[in-house]
Formats: structure tokens, sequence, C-alpha cells
């Protein structure tokens, strides 16, 4: 997943005289340190709010400015001016939003929601100035005169229907309410979030009695038992909502009321009728988005979105997400039956739940293939997966990553790495933020500290919550979370390898449906025979992980992948169709979800992969955008076989995958840019065959 700070909001200092008092906040200044890094020693919770206002202020400051420029519009004195207006903003804004994503406190989340609404509104006072878009729109009407670049007419096209999209053209009684609905959706996105990190942390299932761990590994109940006692409760162990300790638990745990306990607490998240239900609140955030589409001259919220994407309707949407479905749904029925055949031996009389889902395919996983996750996961020391990736980067690019010791961090778990070029020049700073802790949201995540633009290099970070090290234990991956790290890492790299000219069209700033493909062509190098040789190592004897391990892990690959893919997509089409609706008089969601499901033909033993009341991606970025996954598996899958065929680490197929997509942000149209990389459109064949639904 990608985070998206404030992408509104951009820099310059030219037009700001910074006369007022900047003692002490260290966000009215460009930040004073090595690589231009945030200096987290010094930020103090008390800068937050004067730096946003003063950003604020600047922001407007460097708005009237180009307004009153006696010259005429021209790209440099408006687009250009515009792109480069918020340097305080951009500071403080990526700090912030990143903070209370990994590293919240209730202040933080307070400040937060104290100032959603200032920030929205800010934002709206842009796209709704009136004078800002004449300048904009001047520029746009002779854009064929003026001789632009590519980067500069894709910027050019990007501010103008920002604006367009944000109700620049509206009359004012319009605008007026769109200013309104844009201001509630913003306190409603927090609330609904906050609600799920309460659901999350208000759910812990205390084990008492040593049988009820009966199926789960020792370092699974180490770390369980660490959970307790950090909770007051030495002796006992504590399980919780988070991915690394939900999925052990329902992988592994024999006590299947257990399992059911926490899968159900799970599923229903935001769901209690209670202070932090989101039913009502996510059909709010609908009907908002709804209204507001209608207002900009869309029929319903998913073509409003899917205008300004590389799938453009939701009719291609659709129609990619159905042809997929139908490879899907037989083969997770497939495995049901299945998983079934082994609940039968064991003789209970026990029909297949959701609940059993993860444990009988841990099974099923080491019947069929003799593989269990304990067998790999020696070999997947975090720190070995994390190398690996960084040597496949530099295989491929020719980067190198250094670890930096004195850059300041804000917490002892992050790490910094400087990123280098072949040619020793410096590409960027990384920073890897990998271990739960209460106050990070789940998931896993990268974003910026600082976008690259021109000469100014990015800092880019990953965002995960992988296992923390146990006494004499380090922290041990899952395939999954070899995956992510890989995943999260490919973003990154589209994050530090961009060479662009303006922050607007830089790095990760390209159309949502194409974001993923970095990182997930990123993931197909993790479990290559050839690049798990490289990285994967016994983490006590240092051992190379066997030929006949990588077979299985290779063998298994399109394991379970029915099950994967349809909850994937019945997530996806879930949110395609929760922004299709034209109609919200009566709305109900969750009867909603149920027709919807049921229209699909959707087996009970597998939930869509979130539910409305937790369904975080879409009131985040990705409302109508879910989908994007599927999209990006059908790039990054026809991408990969470019290496396939010619070799994994062919340097002639990595040079063009770099200079064509990740240096060029969102420069070009991505159709042309994937063109130019491989030479034709992508096909949906190789992701078929790759989730063994094709042979
Ligand atoms: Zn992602």
């Amino acid at each position: 997943m990608i985070k998206k700070t404030l992408t509104i909001l951009a820099v310059s200092c030219m037009l700001y005289s910074c006369a007022t008092k900047t003692e002490g906040n260290p966000f009215f200044t460009e930040f004073k340190t090595e690589y231009g890094v945030p200096p987290f020693d010094q930020i103090k919770l008390e800068h937050y709010e004067p730096a946003f206002l003063k950003g604020i202020e600047e922001q407007n400051a460097n708005i009237k400015a180009i307004i009153e420029n006696k010259e005429e519009p021209t790209f440099e004195n408006t687009i250009v001016a515009y792109d480069e207006s918020s340097p305080i903003l951009g500071r403080v804004g990526a700090v912030f939003f990143n903070m209370t994503d990994a590293n919240t406190t209730d202040s933080l989340t307070a400040l937060s929601i104290k100032m959603a609404p200032v920030l929205s509104e800010h934002g709206d006072n842009i796209v709704l100035n009136a004078d800002l878009f004449k300048r904009i729109d001047a520029v746009y009407q002779k854009r064929e005169s003026l001789q632009l670049t590519t980067e500069q007419k894709r910027l050019l096209d990007k501010v103008y229907k920002e604006f367009i999209r944000s109700g620049a053209a509206l009359d004012a009684q319009k605008q007026g309410r769109l200013r309104e609905i844009n201001k509630e959706l913003s306190t409603l996105g927090l609330t609904f979030g906050n609600n799920i990190l309460n659901e999350n942390n208000a759910f812990q299932l205390f084990v008492d009695k040593k049988e009820d761990l009966a199926g789960l590994p020792d370092w699974f109940c180490q770390a369980a038992a660490e959970e307790a006692k950090a909770a007051g409760k030495s002796g006992q162990w504590l399980f919780t909502l988070q991915n690394s300790s939900r999925l052990p638990f329902l992988q592994y745990a024999d006590n299947r009321a257990l399992r059911e306990k926490i899968y159900t607490a799970y599923i229903n998240r935001g769901n209690h009728n209670d202070k932090n239900d989101n039913k009502k609140v996510i059909s709010q955030i609908l009907a908002l988005r709804l209204e507001k589409a209608q207002m900009l001259g869309f029929d319903s919220y998913a073509n409003f979105v899917l205008d300004q994407t590389m799938a453009k309707t939701d009719v291609a949407v659709m129609t990619l997400l159905n042809k997929v479905w139908a490879y899907a749904l037989p083969k997770a029925k497939a495995e049901a039956v299945e998983l079934q055949k082994i609940m039968n031996k064991a003789g209970k009389g026990e029909k297949l739940a959701a609940w059993d889902w993860w444990y009988y395919t841990e099974k099923l996983r080491k019947e069929k293939y003799n593989l269990s996750e304990e067998e790999t996961k020696p070999y997947f020391k975090l720190e070995n997966v994390r190398d690996g990736a960084f040597m496949v980067a530099h295989n491929l690019y020719g980067i190198t990553l250094e670890k930096l010791t004195n850059v300041p961090t804000y917490d002892p778990d992050v790490e910094v790495f400087n990123v280098k070029d072949a040619d020793g020049s410096q590409l960027g700073v990384f920073y890897v933020d990998y271990f739960p802790r209460a106050g990070k949201r789940g998931g896993a995540w990268m974003s910026n500290y600082r976008e690259q633009r021109g000469d100014i290099r990015p800092l880019v970070c990953n965002v995960a919550s992988f296992t923390k090290p146990v006494g004499d234990t380090p922290s041990l991956l899952t395939l999954d979370e070899v995956e992510t790290l890989f995943h999260e890492f490919g973003h990154a790299l589209h994050g530090l390898l961009t060479k662009c000219q303006y922050k607007g069209t830089s790095g990760t700033n390209v159309v949502r449906d194409f974001v993923e493909l970095p990182s997930q062509i990123n993931e197909h190098w993790s479990t290559e025979p050839e690049v798990l040789k490289m990285y994967a190592k016994h983490y006590k004897t240092g051992e190379v992980i066997p030929d006949s391990l990588i077979a299985k892990i290779v063998k298994q690959k399109t394991f379970n992948q029915g099950f994967v893919t349809t909850e994937l997509l019945a997530a996806a089409i879930l949110d395609m169709n929760l922004h299709m609706v034209k109609e919200m008089n009566g709305f109900d969601v969750l009867a909603f979800e149920k027709s919807a499901m049921d229209q699909l033909g959707l087996i009970p033993e597998i939930a869509p992969r979130y539910r409305p009341t937790y369904f975080n991606h879409i009131v985040g970025g990705y409302a109508a955008g879910y989908y994007s996954y599927v999209w990006a598996n059908v790039l990054d899958n026809d991408a990969f076989e470019a290496f396939n065929e010619k070799g994994l680490f062919d340097q002639q197929t990595a040079n063009l995958f770099r200079r064509n997509v990740l240096e060029k942000g969102d420069s070009e149209d991505p159709m042309v840019l994937y063109k130019n990389f491989r030479g034709a459109e992508p096909q949906m064949e190789p992701m078929l065959k790759n989730r063994g639904m094709i042979e």
C-alpha cells in the first residue's frame, strides 16, 4: 500500500520572506540537517499546529503573489509557482501524517482531528480561488502554443483537472456546498480510521490455560507471553487483531472456538452499534461522495474517480474483475472441497467454516508440499530478507544502500539508509520502521518525508508490523511477510529512483492503478530460486536455504490462490459496487454488502478481504480503487514476463524498466510508459498462469 500526504500542497521560498520568529520551530525553515532529513530529535508536539498555521499563511501569500503577478500567465509563473507554493506545509504535513500513522499518541490524534477541517478548508480555498483558476485556465487554453515538454504538459493537465474536479468551474452556491462536503468527508474519514484503531485495541484475547495454546509454535507463544506481560498479566498469553498475531493464531491454534472468537472479532470491527460503529460513518461518506460526483457532472463516484486512472471507466474495471472472478471462484470452491476432506479425516463431523480456512490450509500445505511456515521461517530473518531486497535492487539497477547511524529517528526501531546510484551520486534517504507498536496502524506502506523534484532528492520510508525479535530469537518472517517487504521496497524504489522536474509529477504521484506496478513486480524476485540462494540463510547456522525447500516454495506458489484471489476480488468488487451506487435513499450498508456478495455467489467460508465497516483503503485514497491491485497484477505479471524471457537480472530489461517506469513518475501517460518498456500493451494471461488458473 502507498500513502499520500497533502498532495495539493507544494514548495518554494522565493516568494516568501521568513521575517517572523522562526526560533525553536524546526518546520519554519528548511531542515538544517545532513541530507535535509527531519530533525526528529527536535520536533515536539507543540511545533505542529503553529507550523500548519504558518504554512497556510505562507501558501496564501505565495498564491496571492501568483495572482497579482503583472506578467501574462505562463507555465513558469503560474503552474510551477503553484507546484512550489507550500514549503512549510510540505515539511510539517509529511512528518505529521507519517507520525499519526506510524507513531501516534492521543495528543497527535486529537490534533489531527482538530487540523483536518482547517486543512481541508485551506485546500478548498485554493482550488476554489477564482482568480488563481483564471490564470491556470489561461495557461491551459494556450497550451498547444507553449512548446511544453511532455512532463510540463502532463503537469499542466493535472493541475487544471485538479481544479476542475475540485469545483473551480462551479457557481458560488455549489462551491459552498462542495466545501461543506469536503469538510465533512475529512472529519468522517478520521472518525472511521480512529474507530478501527479503537476496535483493534479494544480486542484482547487473554489465554490463561496452557492447553488452549495447543498447536501454536513456541516463538509465537513467547511473543504472546511478552504481550501479556506488557499488558500487566504475567503468566498469561495475549493475542490481538494485528495481522502478526491474528493470522498465526488462525493458522495454528487447535482450539476451534478461540479461532472463531478472534476471526469473528476481526470481521465485525466497526459493527457493534457502539461509539466505534462505522456503519453510519461509511454510509455518510458514500452519500457525500455521490453528491459530490454528481455535482461535478459524473453519474457515480466510481466514474468520477476512474476518470483520472489508467482504466478510465467502471465498465473497464468491472470487465476485468468479472473475467478474473470467473477463474477465481471455481478454484476457491475446489480448495474448499480439499479442506473439507482433511476435516473429514479428523472424524469430528465438522463443516468447514471461515475461521477454519487458515488452519486447514496450513495442514493441507504440509500434507501436499510437506512445507510448513516453521520450516521456512528460520531462513527468513528480517535483516537477511531486507538485505536480499537491497541486493536485488543492486543487481538490477546498480544502486547501493548504506546504513546511516547519525540520522535522528522517532523510535529506536527505525533504521536509516543512504541510497546511492551506481556512479556514486546520492539518490535519497530510506527509512525502515518494521515492528508493531501501540500507535502504529496495521498493514504496511511506503511514504515520503520529502518528494523529489529537480535536484532535490527524496526521503522515503517503509513502515510495517512484522513480528518483533524476542529474547535470542530474531524477527523471522513468513513467506507472506517476505513478499510484503519486497512489495513496499518496490514502492520505495519508485520513490527513490524518480528523476522528474516537478513535485506534482515525481515518484509515486502516478495514477492509482499504475502505482502498484513497481511494488508488485518487485515481489516476483523474492521467491525466485536464484534470489533465495542470495539471501535466505538460516539465522542460526548461516546455511543457505536447501534446494529441496526452494523446490517446495516454488511448487506451492499457486497454492491457495483461489482463496487469496477470491477474497481480494470480493473486496474490489464490493468497493466498486459501493461507489457505483446512484441512489442512497434507504441505503443499508450491510444489506448492500450481502446482496452484492450473494449476486457474485461468494461462498460463506470466505469473506471479502475487507468489509465495509473496516475497509480503510476505500476511506483513504483507494475509493473505487481497490481494483488497482488486480489491475496492477496484470501489469506486474506481464512486466515480469520480460525478465522471465530475457533473464532475471538482464541489464537491458532492468534498464528499460528503470528509465521508462521507475524514473518517470507521472511525467507521461502510464500506458505510453508501459509500452515503451514492454513494447506492447499488457496481457492478462501471465497473471492467470501465475495464480494457477490456467495452464
Ligand atoms: Zn502497495
